[in-house]
């Protein structure tokens, strides 16, 4: 049984091999007319380059025939050194082509990958960490390139070359030929030893360099938990732990690759002692003239080498091979469902906002929100409450429709959304969440961010709107002060001020809004809440409240507690009657 079940699977990943190559041959294949040219020049190259040892071993001949015929040894090295200046040419055109080639797929498989990412569900990204999106974009794709352009040429070279000089020594002395009986065989012996017992060491080598990564990037990223809990000496010590098991992994990988190099020069001398030899009697018995003796030893050579590096350019191919299975996943992950054939577009959203009984689960494990009822009426406002984990959160990823229902509906101005057109139905909305999101440029192209045109007077007033314009007055430029892409250099508070007004800009008239639990000084506190409560004027607002002043003002607060609606209504009410939200008030609030 485990037989079938094992050879199923060999043959499945077979199968998905075959896919992947021919996909990867579908890349090459576009660019057939690059590739027919590179084709070319790679054989005229490397035929030229094989006839050299043949010329000089005319040359050693016209030396060695007695009385030396000077014109006829300055011919052939003439010959020879034109056909090789020749092949050197024909390679330099080969190289360019061939990053012409590699660069055109890697660009198209940018785009392609960067395509399908701004069409998948937020699912994706919610299950999938950024880095890793972010190895496929530029690791996996660079090994896939490096290794189609490098890698497929050199099997495609070697293979010219190997059999090109095949055919040059049979023509010479095929008797001498006897001498790879032994050499090949021991050649292939040693490949097999290669892959099979140091391609693991290899492979320990690059997961525990990954390990030591991924525990350096944590606690890059965690540096100011790790002062603050006095952990620095737990941290040096689990690091030197990894970088021993490092260290000892590349240790062993080099001790057992390091034969490598000698073994194969041994094998080469080997094969050329041999030859010697063998060629020697031969020489002597009138078999073989000196020059074909000196042309069979080069194109032993020759043939020699692309044998011996056949197992690392296939090591080479196997890693480049999972690195497109990698690509090609994310290519073909589903995007998100499209929109209906005659879906609705709004052309102004009024605001209206309902839940009717939806129920919803992330995945088959169970619901994450259920028999959700609630409404919200132009205008109005919705504070949610309710304890870490509730699914404050998940509503908001509803209203937007990152996610579909399981059941019931969500109505906006008495459309369900699951009818609507994506793109009009969210640009009703405006969203202003805990994590800011500033990016690498200005001060106003990141409050204009997302506002289509809009001129420096409207930023200007949405700044002053937001309690910021005279923070980034102060700034040495002004509003051309250019942030980085994580904010760095302003403080979080400012940071949400200039998302406030990046809201304040839009005319989207429901507002959503994450309240930020971070601290921040009761001077930018106030700054914050006074814009917040200029952004909300006129708007439906559904807001995940953690401040007092936000339950107490809004129109209905609604208490969320393991996916379902607890307690709805207004703050006073809610506070004067014993139950769940009495006691979160009394421990969150007062
Ligand atoms: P809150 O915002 O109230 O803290 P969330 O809405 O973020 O809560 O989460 C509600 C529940 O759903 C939690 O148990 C959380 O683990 C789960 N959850 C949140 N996002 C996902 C997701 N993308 N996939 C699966 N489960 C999720």
């Amino acid at each position: 049984m485990n037989n079938i079940n094992t050879s199923k699977r060999d043959g499945a990943s077979k199968t998905k091999r075959m896919g992947t190559v021919k996909r990867l041959a579908g890349y090459l294949l576009k660019r057939k007319w690059l590739m027919l040219c590179a084709l070319v020049m790679m054989l005229v190259a490397n035929l030229l380059a094989l006839i050299g040892p043949k010329i000089s071993g005319s040359a050693i001949d016209a030396i060695a025939e007695g009385a030396t015929d000077f014109d006829k040894v300055f011919f052939y090295c003439a010959l020879m050194a034109g056909f090789y200046i020749l092949s050197a040419a024909f390679s330099y055109v080969l190289s360019v082509l061939m990053i012409k080639l590699s660069q055109s797929i890697v660009k198209s498989m940018r785009r392609e990958v960067m395509d399908r990412l701004l069409t998948l569900p937020v699912s994706y990204f919610d299950n999938h960490p950024a880095g890793d999106i972010i190895s496929r974009i530029s690791y996996d794709i660079d090994t896939v390139n490096t290794s189609l352009s490098g890698d497929v040429l050199a099997i495609l070279a070697s293979f010219i070359t190997v059999v090109g000089s095949f055919v040059m020594m049979v023509s010479i002395s095929p008797v001498m030929l006897l001498v790879f009986l032994i050499t090949i065989p021991a050649s292939l012996l040693f490949t097999a030893y290669k892959t099979k017992k140091i391609q693991p060491y290899f492979r320990k080598r690059s997961g525990k360099l990954g390990e030591l990564n991924g525990y350096a990037e944590e606690m890059l990223s965690g540096h100011s938990s790790i002062k603050a809990g006095s952990r620095e000496e737990h941290v040096i010590d689990s690091f030197a732990k990894r970088n021993e098991n490092a260290v000892t992994a590349y240790y062993d990988a080099d001790y057992h690759g390091c034969i490598v190099g000698p073994s194969v020069n041994f094998i080469n001398n080997l094969s050329l002692a041999l030859i010697s030899i063998l060629g020697g009697f031969l020489f002597l018995g009138g078999g073989i003239t000196l020059g074909n003796l000196s042309s069979f030893v080069l194109y032993s050579r020759r043939f020699a080498g692309p044998i011996n590096e056949m197992a690392s350019v296939l090591t080479e191919l196997q890693s480049a091979m999972a690195a497109a299975e990698r690509v090609f996943r994310l290519l073909d992950e589903a995007p998100e469902t499209p929109d209906k054939p005659n879906a609705h577009v709004f052309d102004s959203v009024n605001g209206d906002i309902s839940f009717k009984n939806v129920d919803f689960g992330y995945n088959e494990k169970g619901l994450t929100l259920k028999d959700i009822t609630m409404h919200a009426a132009k205008g109005k406002t919705v504070a949610i409450v309710g304890p870490t984990g509730a699914g404050k959160t998940t509503i908001i990823n509803l209203l937007m429709r990152f996610y579909d229902i399981n059941s019931g509906a969500i109505e906006l101005d008495g459309v369900e959304t699951r009818d609507a057109a994506r793109d009009s139905l969210r640009s009703g909305f405006s969203m202003v969440l805990q994590d800011t999101w500033l990016f690498d440029g200005t001060v106003r192209e990141n409050i204009a961010y997302g506002n289509g045109e809009v001129t420096s007077e409207q930023v200007e007033q949405a700044a002053k709107a937001a309690h910021i314009h005279d923070y980034i007055m102060s700034l040495e430029k002004g509003y051309d002060t250019v942030l980085s892409d994580e904010g760095g250099g302003i403080s979080k508070g400012q940071q949400q001020l200039i998302t406030i007004a990046r809201a304040m800009l839009s005319d989207a008239s429901v507002l959503i809004l994450d309240e930020a639990t971070s601290n921040v000084d009761s001077r930018t506190e106030e700054l914050i809440q006074r814009a917040m409560l200029s952004l909300m004027k006129d708007k439906t607002c559904i807001i995940i409240a953690h401040r007092l002043s936000t339950v107490k003002n809004a129109d209905t607060v609604l208490v969320l507690k393991d996916g379902a609606i607890l307690q709805q209504g207004t703050h006073e009410t809610l506070v004067s009657t014993p139950g769940f939200y009495h006691d979160l008030y009394y421990a969150q609030f007062e």
